[in-house]
C-alpha cells in the first residue's frame, strides 16, 4: 500500500500546505480520501492520472475537503484522448448526494462525466475487491466521517477534521498509519479539531505504527508541534508535507 499526502493543510492559502487530499494506492486500485482545493492538479504533477481514481471517499462537507470535485469532475466530463473508461465511485456523508446535486444544477452537464455512482455511507463497514473501508462520525460537524481501510494486513486510518472522542480509538487501535488532523498548537485550542496534546493522548492509546501529522494551519509552522509531539508519543511520526509519499 502507498499513501501519497497532496494537502496537508487547511482552508487557510499557505505556500507550503495546500487544502486536503490523500491518494492510497493498492495492487490495482487508487482511492482518494478527500478532495479539496488544488487536489486535481497535485495529481498530476505527482505523475498520477485522474483516469485512473477508483473510488473518492469524502469526509465532511467543508470546502477545503471537497471544493475540488468540481475541477475533478469537470476534467472528467472533458473529452480528452484518454477518456475515463472505468467507473468512478464518489461516497461521502450523509448531505453528500444533495451536495454533488446542488453543484451539479449550477454548472448543468459539465458537472456530469457520467459512468459514476454516487453514495451516501450510512454503513459502518464496506467490502471493495482489494480493500476493506470502515467509517465512524467524528467530533467535527454533525455528520463528518474518519475512514479505515484494510488491506492485505496493512491498514491506515484517516482522522478526517475532528475533536477527541473516545471510540476514535478502538476504531484505529493498532493502525499501521495514522493519518490524524492537527490543526492548531495547544495554546489556540477550537473545539471541534485537535492540538498535540490530543494528538500525544490519541496516538498512545491506538498505537500506530506511524503517526502521520496533517490539516496543519500556517502557525503550526511556526510553533514546534512535531518536537512536541515526538516527545509525547512512542509511535514513530512523520510531519505531513504535500506530495511526501509513504510505502507500508
Ligand atoms: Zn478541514
Ligand atoms: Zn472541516
Amino acid at each position: 500500500m502507498e499513501i501519497q499526502i497532496l494537502g496537508s493543510g487547511t482552508c487557510i492559502p499557505s505556500g507550503r500546505r495546500g487544502s486536503s487530499g490523500y491518494l492510497v494506492t493498492l495492487d490495482s486500485t487508487k482511492v482518494l480520501f478527500d478532495c479539496g482545493n488544488g487536489v486535481t492538479w497535485k495529481l498530476e504533477k505527482s505523475g498520477e492520472n485522474y483516469l485512473d481514481i477508483d473510488h473518492i471517499f469524502i469526509t465532511h462537507m467543508h470546502p477545503d475537503h471537497n471544493a475540488d470535485l468540481i475541477p475533478f469532475l469537470f476534467a472528467t466530463k472533458y473529452p480528452a484522448e484518454n477518456q475515463r473508461t472505468k467507473k468512478l465511485y464518489l461516497w461521502g456523508p450523509q448531505g453528500f448526494c444533495s451536495f454533488l446535486k446542488s453543484i451539479q444544477d449550477i454548472y448543468g452537464n459539465w458537472l456530469n462525466p457520467g459512468n459514476t455512482e454516487i453514495s451516501e455511507m450510512d454503513k459502518q463497514e464496506y467490502h471493495f475487491d482489494e480493500f476493506n473501508l470502515s467509517t465512524i462520525k467524528t467530533g467535527h460537524t454533525e455528520n463528518s466521517l474518519a475512514f479505515r481501510l484494510d488491506s492485505k494486513g496493512k491498514s491506515m486510518v484517516y482522522s478526517g477534521d475532528t475533536d477527541y472522542f473516545d471510540s476514535l480509538i478502538d476504531f484505529a487501535r493498532d493502525c499501521d498509519v495514522l493519518l490524524i488532523e492537527c490543526s492548531l498548537p495547544d495554546r489556540l485550542k477550537r473545539k471541534g479539531h485537535l492540538t498535540p496534546s490530543d494528538v500525544i493522548r490519541i496516538s498512545n492509546l491506538v498505537n500506530p505504527g506511524i503517526l502521520v501529522l496533517t490539516h496543519m494551519y500556517p502557525v503550526c509552522d511556526t510553533e514546534n508541534i512535531y518536537e512536541q509531539i515526538d516527545k509525547g508519543t512512542g509511535s514513530q511520526v512523520i510531519l505531513g508535507e504535500d506530495f511526501l509519499k509513504l510505502s507500508i
